[in-house]
């Protein structure tokens, strides 16, 4: 086994099933990697066991363990919460390099290729391409690394409250240092590009190999026929039919089956 993982995140059922989806999508796409998944205690004992059985890793993050130093400094600062619980990825120390993807992202061709990349490597926001989007990014596990990132947050905060000022404000010379450690937008392509700039999206679009859904209209939110099991998007995601239909597709087939009977609510409308 090689000593690269891919590793995500889910703090609850729902986001679980986006990391179950996540997973799929990268065994279908042939990836030689192990698959790391960090979950908190709002995640159920059940869909522990789902997710089990598709990653090599399930580790619990637990902000409230009194055993680490670091987590007991950042119980004074609740806001950061959610913030650190990304920042857990450094301490998976086990591998030697890791691509983090968030759990709404999807994997649609091999893209293994970004285990080539050092740490910080990210691809540009679409919102302030300065910064990166912290959905996708490359990165070593050090507790040396983690340390630093959690007195950062200590001292500095985030700018914008969450793991994406925080990580922008550390890696701060991301934006000009080094261009290869700017990821290729086809490996962070943010749902929300496809109408703030169509006419890319529709040239472009056929190379991108990972799909990331940005804000509230998450895969497993949006309305799904289960007759002709066909997932009908919301206006802002019309473009991403194809794509949607691949997730759901996933979904439907590996995923689904597996759900106890009140877990299959989870997601659809
Ligand atoms: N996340 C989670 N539970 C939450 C919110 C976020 O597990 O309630 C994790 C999950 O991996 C998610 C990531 O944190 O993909 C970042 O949040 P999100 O994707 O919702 O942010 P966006 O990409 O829309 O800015
Ligand atoms: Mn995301």
């Amino acid at each position: 086994m090689s000593g690269f993982a891919w590793v995500t995140l889910a703090t609850n059922d729902s986001y679980s099933l986006g990391a179950l989806v996540l997973a799929h999508s990268l065994k279908q796409a042939g990836t030689a990697h192990q698959l790391a998944v960090l979950v908190t205690p709002g995640v159920t004992n059940v869909m522990r066991k789902n997710l089990n059985d598709v990653f090599n890793v399930v580790e619990e993050v637990n902000l409230f363990d009194s055993k680490d130093e670091a987590n007991l400094r950042l119980l004074k600062r609740p806001e950061l919460g959610v913030t650190f619980t990304k920042l857990h990825c450094w301490r998976l120390t086990q591998f030697e390099k890791c691509v983090f993807l968030d759990a709404d992202v999807l994997v649609l061709v091999n893209a293994d290729e970004l285990f080539e990349r050092d740490e910080f490597s990210a691809a540009p926001d679409v919102g302030w391409p300065d910064c990166f989007n912290s959905g996708v990014f490359v990165y070593r596990p050090s507790m040396e690394t983690y340390n630093k990132l959690v007195d950062f947050a200590l001292q500095k905060g985030s700018f914008d409250g969450g793991d994406q000022g925080l990580l922008n404000a550390y890696f701060s010379d991301w934006a000009h240092k080094d261009i290869s450690k700017h990821l290729p937008f086809i490996y962070n392509m943010c749902s929300t590009a496809c109408y703030s700039y169509l006419p890319a999206f529709k040239y472009y679009g056929g190379n991108v190999k990972i799909v990331h859904f940005i804000g509230p209209a998450k895969p497993w939110l949006q309305y799904f026929d289960t007759e002709s099991r066909i997932v009908q998007p919301s206006p802002d995601l019309q473009h991403l039919q194809e794509v949607l239909q691949k997730w759901w597709d996933i979904f439907c087939s590996l995923i689904h089956p597996k759900l106890t009977p009140d877990m299959s609510g989870l997601a659809g409308a």
